[in-house]
């Protein structure tokens, strides 16, 4: 993708935590509609990375994502009481913070243990080391109300970029996504127009076409061009997608004239022909 569409969108890498996701018990859900969240709002995810409950694995990965001049950063699981649930290690490592009780952590987790014990789902309300780890967050973080399990979630900024860690339950992670993350992403990120267009083209075969469209994609940043070949009775059929992304609809409109003015000159040029879609079939 031309690096003039990374800049004008909000980026985003997705980094899902726990040994179940790399051995195959669990799949990864969570991710896919994280992903579909994001890029429903307009922003773009440049990596899903799953890594094991390990404090450097996760530490190099966010780190590698805010090295990259990420904007969001989203986490998710390892956030419980076991001694195995260690994203904020991973995070406050990265970040170089230390890890500190948050004062409204324990008492958004006074609240749900009350409740919990109330409905019998736990015996003691008691806010036991277990429990109270959950409260553990870097310095300077700021819990997200879990309404559906214990765990809060975490908000945390580190210079430019925003890291937030969910829980790995779908249910409780959709719920402070769409409950509290999401208000602030609709605000946040860079609004964006997109268009796009398909041409055919006959007669040249994709291997020598493929400079040429290399060149349209140097001359027109912001242009992404994706050839699709199909072979049609011996005679080579291309379907190229086309993809502008800019500030305003119009402006990718004249993106999408200048690349289609060019592959249509270097087609002719090379003895072939722009075709109909209808021709494709
Ligand atoms: P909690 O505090 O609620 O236990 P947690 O953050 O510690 O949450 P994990 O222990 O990492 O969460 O995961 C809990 C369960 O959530 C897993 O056993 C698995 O069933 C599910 N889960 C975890 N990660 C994913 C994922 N990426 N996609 C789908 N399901 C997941």
């Amino acid at each position: 993708m031309a690096s003039r569409r990374r800049r004008l969108q909000t980026l985003f890498d997705i980094i899902s935590i726990g040994y179940e996701l790399l051995d195959g018990r669990v799949l990864n859900t969570n991710a896919r509609w994280l992903a579909e969240q994001i890029s429903g709002l307009g922003g773009r995810v440049c990596r899903i990375v799953a890594v094991g409950d390990d404090v450097d694995e996760i530490s190099s990965v966010i780190r590698d994502s805010l090295r990259r001049g990420i904007d969001w950063i989203i986490t998710s699981g390892g956030l419980g009481p076991t001694y195995d649930d260690v994203t904020l290690q991973g995070v406050a490592k990265a970040v170089k913070r230390k890890l500190v009780q948050n004062r409204r952590a324990v008492e958004m987790l006074r609240e749900r243990y009350r409740v919990l014990a109330e409905e019998g789902v736990v015996e003691s309300p008691e806010l036991t080391p277990h429990r109270l780890k959950m409260a553990m967050l870097p310095r300077g973080a700021k819990p997200l109300e879990n309404e559906v399990g214990a765990a809060p979630g975490v908000l945390l900024r580190a210079g430019r970029s925003r890291i937030v860690c969910l829980p790995g339950v779908p249910s409780e992670l959709e719920n402070i996504f769409l409950k509290q993350v999401k208000p602030i992403l609709e605000k946040s990120i860079r609004k964006i127009a997109v268009a796009d267009r398909w041409i055919y083209v006959r007669g040249v075969p994709e291997s020598t076409l493929a400079p040429r469209i290399e060149e349209v994609r140097e001359r027109v940043p912001g242009v992404y061009v994706k050839s699709h070949p199909e072979k049609r009775e011996g005679e080579s059929f291309i379907r190229l997608y086309l993809k502008a992304i800019a500030k305003r609809k119009e402006d990718c409109e004249k993106l999408l004239d200048r690349a289609e003015e060019l592959i249509v000159k270097a087609v002719e040029e090379l003895g072939g022909r722009i075709a109909e879609e209808g021709e494709a079939r």
